[in-house]
């Protein structure tokens, strides 16, 4: 192998620039030359490459966001913007791809893969979490921390003026971004799309909880099933007695910023272990790490089948939050 591509596409992650820092040295050691695409998908089928080199990616290990940019591609849905982003990378002498994404962006890949039997790497990157065979995903530890940061900052005011504060998390299909960082910023009670909760469920533990704390912290996966945000804060009012209630939606301060040590160095490991096994002419797989092990599995695996959810934690949650 002598010229290898990256991208990052989808919703960014604090964590991406980390990981192409460690493709691009790791390849320099092997003297195999990196081009970057710009605008994930995109760059690939406009032919927007640019080599990049080991001084390139100097200081960016602490940078959030992408510095290749990254963009949601129509064009690649279809089979002819496929076929142009084949015929740059042949065109480029380009001999295997990585692509940093979520769950979408490693659909496109093993697409492409399919296709036109080209070699393809993934990195899972995503602040949701929802990879099947990884422990984490590039990006959610930043973010579970941001979100932590924002709950304790939050409680000052619900506690002082007693107030029952509903704060808004990402995960439209899964909780585990909720999930952890409800534990960890002590929520009275969290909420998230895996749970079975009815309505008039959650509004008895809410009550039972304000009754004796006066101040009840509930995290909600904006993926939750039993009702929108607006309903529950609607259902509380009408039934809690003077319950002053106060709706937060975190939004888009969860994407970004400085990634955690624990981002930096599970970027470093996967962007190091991708270019591994695409000079050991793997294809096709997903890189991971499970239980401190890299792992290598395929990409059909990593976007089809589901990752389970340590709801006992849940369980756990509501007994160590309340009394
Ligand atoms: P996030 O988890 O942050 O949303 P993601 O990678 O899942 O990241 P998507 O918007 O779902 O983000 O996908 C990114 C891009 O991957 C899409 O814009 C598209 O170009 C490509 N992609 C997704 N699904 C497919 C598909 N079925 N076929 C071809 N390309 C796809």
């Amino acid at each position: 192998m002598k010229n290898i591509a990256v991208l990052t596409s989808g919703g960014d992650s604090p964590g991406m620039n980390a990981c192409i820092r460690a493709i691009v040295r790791s390849a320099n050691k092997k003297k195999i030359q990196v081009h970057g695409i710009q605008y994930g998908y995109d760059g690939l089928i406009n032919n927007d490459f640019k080599i990049l080199s080991p001084y390139d990616v100097g200081n960016t290990i602490h940078i959030g966001g992408t510095i290749l940019k990254s963009a949601r591609s129509d064009e690649f849905r279809t089979n002819e913007g496929r076929k142009k982003a084949h015929k740059n990378l042949r065109s480029n002498n380009i001999d295997g791809l990585i692509v940093l994404g979520g769950d979408g962006s490693l659909t496109g890949a093993k697409i492409f893969v399919e296709e036109f039997n080209f070699k393809v790497i993934g990195i899972p990157c995503t602040i949701d979490n929802d990879i099947y065979g990884t422990d984490y995903s590039i990006g959610f530890s930043t973010a579970r921390e941001t979100v932590v940061n924002a709950i304790d900052k939050i409680r000052d005011t619900a506690s002082s003026h007693e107030r029952i504060f509903i704060v808004e998390v990402m995960g439209r299909e899964s909780g585990f971004l909720a999930l952890e960082s409800g534990v960890a910023s002590g929520a009275e009670l969290i909420l998230i799309p895996e749970n079975n909760n009815s309505m008039d469920e959650v509004i008895k533990s809410i009550k039972k909880i304000n009754d004796k704390k006066k101040s009840v912290i509930i995290v909600y996966a904006e993926g939750c099933k039993f009702g929108t945000l607006n309903e529950l804060s609607n259902k509380i009012k009408n039934n809690i007695q003077n319950s002053n209630v106060r709706v937060s939606i975190l939004g888009h301060i969860q994407r970004g910023g400085i990634p955690s040590p624990s981002d930096r160095i599970l970027a470093s490991i996967l962007g190091y272990e991708s270019i591994n096994k695409i000079t050991e002419g793997y294809t096709n797989k997903m890189v991971g790490i499970i239980n401190q092990n890299t792992m290598l599995l395929d990409l059909e695996d990593a976007i089809s089948k589901k990752k389970n959810i340590n709801l006992s934690l849940n369980k756990m949650s509501n007994i160590i939050s309340r009394y």
